[in-house]
């Protein structure tokens, strides 16, 4: 099934098989699958028009919008590679990405490119923003109307949190077959509708695109996060599934006070790092339906997803396998046993073919017999639920025992007063290497680091417990808003944090 092959079109093929079908929703706007081929024609002749030439690779760099989703369908009509920009980058991370990715062609929005200016020298062919677009002429040419399986639809970068951010190859099998295991595992319902306010230069929010074309169902797209908007769409039965990050959920669950959510609503997919299981207790008590999941821009979307059904007995697990996926935890000296640590190691149709121009990294992650190295370690318990503890680069090795700075996170995390916290290890004679924890208070709250020194000695073994603790106002993150644990590393070691 996923041998290269040529597959249809699938935007030609939805506007084919149901044509008068919701495609898009945004705010009061709205596009059946007809018309969004016709605008992704229409926006492919115009950008044919200004010089953009099949197989050309084109960077994207534009904010949630119906009109970024008609220009990623009409990238595809032309046959161009999409390199999909975080527009929260820096100016610098963003040259680098362009540079790394030689993309030929930029496709942005005024307000981004005179925010962004520098990046515009990196481009060598056209740089064109969506307001220009409005009013560039047409010119016909031969859309494609078969995607072979292995070509590259989308270049994404991953969020840099453990080193430097790769150039991920997506292609259009990996796209498909994901959509493919998404819905074997979430089902199908006629009434479907996909809610999406995380980002669709992210895999969350470009997934989501391939999966409405494919399934036949609306996204309703928002083009910023906003809980009390989203609270009512979902309130008044406007989605039935939405995608979120923990901070997402947390906040629409505070939001929604005693409200109910519509019974139509079936699924919050939650992904992109762990879930507290605070968070998730809440929900159950409430009736949320929370799927979480595990999976990473390499695995093009979720690669494992837990269902409520098993949310219950397995709180804390990100779930099985979806069904083209394989998951195992390997070892130094080989295939872990159950409930055994290791590194996770995954294959699928789903997973890409490697980094791009990372000779190194391909090297390192991907086994000739089609297994990815993940970078992350977790184990699997009998039943073969996967459980992820950490980044295998963020281990703290302390007198010979392994520490993983989840677990004295969450224990930290577990203070009403705590917003953030952080726990990376630094080197030390005697140990090798001791815990630092960096914490954040939350607004009005003064927390003691004897209190939290104590919190930490009645939940954990002695070795756990941070060596120093280091209050701050924020944590370093990545423009995807994850904790980047090495930043904290280098600044204690540069003798500019901590010491
Ligand atoms: P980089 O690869 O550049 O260091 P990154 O790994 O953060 O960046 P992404 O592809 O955005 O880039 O994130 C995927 C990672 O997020 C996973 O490898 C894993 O570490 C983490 N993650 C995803 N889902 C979960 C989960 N359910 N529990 C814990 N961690 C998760
Ligand atoms: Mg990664």
């Amino acid at each position: 099934m996923f041998s290269e092959q040529k597959i249809p079109n699938w935007l030609f093929k939805r506007a084919f098989l149901t044509p008068d079908r919701n495609a898009l929703m945004f705010y009061n706007e709205k596009w059946t699958f007809n018309q969004l081929k016709e605008e992704a024609e229409r926006t492919a002749k115009k950008l044919h028009y200004r010089g953009i030439l099949k197989g050309d690779r084109v960077a994207v760099l534009l904010n949630n919008h119906a009109k970024m989703v008609i220009i990623l369908h009409a990238l595809q009509l032309l046959g161009c590679e999409a390199v999909l920009l975080n527009i929260r980058l820096q100016e610098q991370e963003l040259a680098f990405q362009i540079k790394d990715s030689e993309a030929r062609h930029l496709i942005s929005e005024n307000e981004l490119l005179i925010e962004k200016k520098e990046i515009q020298l990196h481009i060598p062919n056209v740089i064109l923003s969506i307001e220009q677009l409005e009013e560039t002429a047409e010119k016909d040419f031969e859309y494609v109307t078969e995607f072979h399986t292995d070509d590259i639809c989308t270049i994404m970068y991953t969020s840099g949190t453990t080193g430097f951010p790769k150039g991920v190859l997506q292609t259009y099998g990996n796209h498909w077959s994901s959509a493919i295991g998404n819905v074997l595992n979430l089902g199908l319902q006629e009434n479907d509708a996909w809610l999406t306010a995380v980002p669709l230069f992210h895999i969350s929010g470009f997934s989501i695109l391939v999966r409405s074309v494919l399934y036949g169902i609306p996204v309703v797209l928002y083009d910023k996060f906003d809980e009390a908007r989203i609270n009512e769409d979902l309130i008044s039965g406007k989605a039935t599934i939405m995608s979120v990050v923990t901070t997402m959920l947390q906040r629409l669950v505070n939001n929604l006070g005693d409200r109910s959510y519509h019974p139509s609503l079936r699924c919050f997919l939650l992904g992109g790092g762990p879930a507290p299981v605070s968070l998730l207790e809440i929900c159950k008590s409430k009736g949320i339906p929370v799927f979480q999941s595990y999976g990473m821009t390499e695995t093009s979307s979720q690669i494992v997803t837990l269902s409520p059904e098993d949310s219950l007995e397995k709180i804390g697990s990100a779930g099985k396998p979806l069904f083209f996926s394989q998951v195992k935890i390997v070892t130094e000296e080989g295939l872990a046993e159950p409930q055994e640590i290791g590194e996770i190691v995954v294959k699928g149709p789903n997973v890409t073919k490697g980094y791009y121009k990372r000779e190194e990294a391909n090297e390192k992650s991907f086994s000739k017999d089609g297994w990815f190295y993940t970078g992350d370690v977790g184990y699997l318990d009998e039943e073969g639920f996967l459980f992820v503890i950490d980044r295998r680069s963020d281990l703290i090795i302390s007198g010979g025992e392994n520490i993983y700075p989840a677990e004295i996170e969450n224990v930290i995390l577990s203070h009403p007063g705590i917003l953030e916290a952080a726990v990376v290890g630094i080197s030390d004679e005697k140990w090798g290497q001791v815990p630092y924890a960096f914490f954040v208070e939350k607004n009005g709250w003064h927390v003691s680091e004897l209190e939290l020194q104590k919190l930490c000695e009645e939940q954990l073994a002695k070795y756990k417990v941070p060596k120093r603790w280091i209050k701050t106002s924020e944590l370093p993150k990545t423009a995807s808003n994850k904790v980047m644990r090495r930043r904290l590393r280098e600044l204690v070691e540069k003798n500019e944090w901590g010491n």
